[in-house]
């Protein structure tokens, strides 16, 4: 099985709380899924991630690049995503969570994906931050 990895779309719509020049860098930025860089410009917003169906459509903060975005530069698995613990949230295909599981930094997060979409009844996942919650991007199976 392959896997589909996918951002939030360029049209995601958001109502920035905050707009600023990045003097830090690392915020994981969920249009082109890296690290953003010191010196961009990024927000810090609100966004309903697509595919969650009613109580489990959430609302949370995400940063996007402040004045657009090409996406990523290549398709697979993000590799500023690596050295994040994550949740691979599982969702049915109506929406709901049906499961999911616990992903350690490292490399084998591609394998649990694939062993999470070969269930007949995961449609998608969400990798999510582990302490905070918050949503980083969409997997589906790239071969359904
Ligand atoms: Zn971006």
């Amino acid at each position: 099985m392959s896997i589909v990895v996918k951002p939030l779309e360029a049209s995601t719509e958001i109502t920035a709380t905050r707009t600023w020049t990045d003097e830090e860098g690392g915020a994981p930025l969920r249009c082109c899924l890296r690290d953003s860089r010191i010196g961009e410009r990024i927000v810090l917003g609100p966004v309903t991630p697509p595919g969650p169906v009613g109580a489990y459509a959430e609302t949370g903060p995400v940063f996007l690049h402040a004045d657009g975005c090409q996406g990523p530069v290549s398709p697979g698995y993000p590799e500023d995503f690596r050295g994040r613990q994550q949740v691979f949230r599982a969702y049915n295909g109506e929406g709901m969570i049906v499961g999911g599981a616990l992903v350690d930094p490292g490399q084998g997060q591609e394998q649990i994906a694939e062993r999470l979409l070969c269930a007949p009844d995961i449609a998608f996942l969400h990798s999510r931050n582990v302490v905070y919650g918050c949503y980083m991007f969409a997997i589906y199976p790239g071969d359904r």
